[in-house]
């Protein structure tokens, strides 16, 4: 039986994740067989199973499924347990592998592309969903400074700062209280609120330090509203998701295939199109 990849998610029609496991096939000479579907949280280990009946060896997981994809996985990566949240599952036998490849990803694209130097800048997470506890572990790996963490539903950023277990650096505070927080040479957008319409919470410009670089993991339009506020506040650097969407693929499919694609002909592809781009 040939062997199937995908990615999961809801909704996920617009996924540029085939197209680029479909660039990192050509590039490597490996045939790939990857598609999109969409699945309702209520119907994923259904979903997984007829995947893996009709041949399939591994998976991307996208919102909202990375948090049920963690409670599957029989065993973990470090990363991936740190994270609570699965993005990457390797099927070794008859058991499910889960990884976490949105951390490396981002401060990959960060670090190498954009050159940030994220050592010791006081930064900001807002959201605390599957991506933000992706992206948490490997911010703190890459040796940023104090972390402070708002979302929308308070409880979840308690969980994160829980998980994360470094209480003196990281510390979980209310979105309604941004203003007292002081300024950040950092501030990461991981909500999915620009894509039902809605804005990024009403941030106030003055949690923006000198030099501030301010990251949305989303792109295209849904990168939209929060790029232009960072730029109307001046921040120093503004920067969206796509090079991390790249990266973290490369990473997923390292996994599955044994090969690190290179990824920065696929990155110029997707930006020389970046009118086209819709969220994925
Ligand atoms: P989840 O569904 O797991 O979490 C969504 C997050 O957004 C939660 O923190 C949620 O808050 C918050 N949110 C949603 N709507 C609003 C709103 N109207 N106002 C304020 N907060 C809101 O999604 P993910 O964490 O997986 O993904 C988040 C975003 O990051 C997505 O848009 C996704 O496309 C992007 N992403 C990009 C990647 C890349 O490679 N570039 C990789 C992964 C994700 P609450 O907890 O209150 O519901």
């Amino acid at each position: 039986m040939s062997r199937h990849y995908a990615v999961f998610g809801h909704p996920v029609a617009h996924s540029l994740s085939p197209r680029i496991h479909a660039a990192f096939g050509r590039q490597t000479s490996i045939p790939i067989d990857y598609r999109a579907i969409d699945v309702e949280p209520g119907q994923f280990t259904h979903a997984l199973m007829d995947f893996v009946a009709s041949g399939g060896a591994g998976a991307n997981v996208t919102l909202p499924l990375k948090q049920a994809a963690f409670t599957l996985c029989d065993d973990l990566t470090e990363r991936a347990r740190r994270a609570g949240a699965v993005n990457t599952l390797v099927r070794n036998g008859d058991t499910w592998h889960g990884d976490n490849t949105d951390g490396v990803g981002l401060v990959r694209d960060l670090t190498e592309r954009h050159a940030l130097d994220l050592r010791a800048r006081r930064t900001l997470l807002i959201g605390a969903g599957g991506a933000a506890r992706g992206v948490a572990p490997a911010l703190l790996d890459a040796g940023i400074g104090d972390l402070f963490i708002v979302n929308r539903t308070p409880e979840r950023t308690d969980q994160l700062a829980d998980a994360l277990a470094e209480p003196d650096r990281v510390h979980p505070r209310y979105l309604g209280d941004l203003q007292a927080l002081g300024e950040f040479d950092l501030i990461l957008n991981a909500t999915s609120a620009a894509r039902d319409g809605s804005h990024v919470p009403a941030m106030p410009r003055a949690i923006v330090g000198r030099r501030c670089a301010a990251v949305d993991l989303n792109y295209g339009e849904a990168a939209i509203p929060f790029l232009a506020w960072a730029r109307a506040a001046g921040c120093h650097d503004v920067v969206d998701g796509l090079g991390m969407l790249v990266e973290q693929a490369a990473e997923s499919f390292a996994r599955w295939h044994g090969v690190r694609p290179e990824t920065d002909a696929v990155y110029a592809m997707l930006n020389s199109n970046h009118d086209a781009l819709v969220t994925a």
